[in-house]
């Protein structure tokens, strides 16, 4: 069969996948919503054209949003996703023993059910007893609680349509207030080849609102440039002073206690893009 999904990811460059099959597809009041058996990465699931998850790669995103900030906060209960309908975030929030409550806030429940229906191995944990899954605007949400969760992690689509105020830093002082007295949150944070300005400004935001903002790294082959950044602000726990050799076995593909470290070694093209003004710059050079 000779039929691609193509994606494209700036104006100038497209990555494009043989699709054996058109599982999905159809249009939700929010996006254009589909699933693709693809020969190169098996089931993807896309919005508005947009690669948001395969089965192939999407360890690396959900591993690295979730434990990166689960284990810098030494004892998480209530953890709030925001966005990430597939589950994939949930699921692995749910290897914290710690965690007593984990809710799951997505704007589309098109994309839950879809998700339960074709990814079950990403979105299974979404039964978990300790899921409370809530159909509404994560800002909207977040806005709505004082004091409340120790970790928020905000797995969301780019910064187009219903996501844009998720990129904000009106949103980010929510989540400040939103936050336990050490709470942390977790941000993905696009691309710093082809989102270097919008990666700038909000480590300028979140530096402003939290005394600790840190950016670390990941490679995911199906998102834009391949290198990820993740933006992390705490209040009080410093995800670089970790005792890594203390972090329980979870289980994990491509988060590790060493990855947990290594992470946050920026290469100097994404130091430069970090760099508190006059000083040394944040997340990890050394
Ligand atoms: N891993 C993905 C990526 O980086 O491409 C993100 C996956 S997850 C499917 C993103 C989800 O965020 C989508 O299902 C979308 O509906 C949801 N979303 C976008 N804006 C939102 C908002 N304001 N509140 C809650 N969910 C939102």
């Amino acid at each position: 069969m000779n039929c691609w999904f193509t994606e494209l990811q700036t104006p100038d460059l497209k990555i494009s996948c043989r699709v054996k099959k058109i599982l999905h597809e159809e249009k939700t009041p929010f996006q254009h919503l589909a699933v693709y058996d693809t020969v190169q990465f098996g089931r993807m699931l896309t919005l508005d054209d947009v690669i948001q998850t395969t089965v192939k790669d999407e360890f690396v995103y959900h591993e690295m949003i979730t434990h990166v900030a689960l284990n810098t906060h030494p004892h998480p209960r209530r953890v709030l996703v925001i966005g990430g309908g597939d589950g994939g975030s949930i699921r692995e929030v749910l290897k914290h023993g710690s965690v007593e409550e984990a809710v799951l806030v997505e704007i589309d429940e098109r994309v839950i059910a879809v998700a339960r229906e074709y990814l079950p191995e990403i979105s299974f944990a979404l039964d978990d007893p300790r899921v409370k899954v809530v159909i509404d605007d994560g800002i909207k949400h977040v806005g709505e609680k004082k004091g409340f969760y120790d970790v928020i992690i905000v797995d969301s689509t780019d910064p187009v349509g219903p996501a844009i105020g998720l990129f904000g830093k009106e949103f980010y002082q929510s989540v400040y207030d939103a936050l336990t007295e050490d709470g942390l949150f977790v941000a993905q944070t696009e691309s710093p080849f082809f989102n270097a300005e919008l990666i700038s400004r909000i480590t300028r935001d979140i530096r402003d609102i939290f005394p600790i903002a840190k950016v670390f790294l990941a490679c995911i082959p199906t998102y834009p440039g391949g290198l990820w950044c993740f933006t992390m602000g705490s209040k009080k726990h410093d995800p670089e002073k970790v005792e890594v050799e203390k972090l329980p076995d979870l289980q994990t593909r491509y988060y590790s206690p060493s990855i947990h470290k290594a992470s946050f070694i920026l290469p100097p093209f994404v130091q430069e893009l970090v760099r508190e003004e006059g000083g040394q710059g944040s997340g990890g050079g050394r």
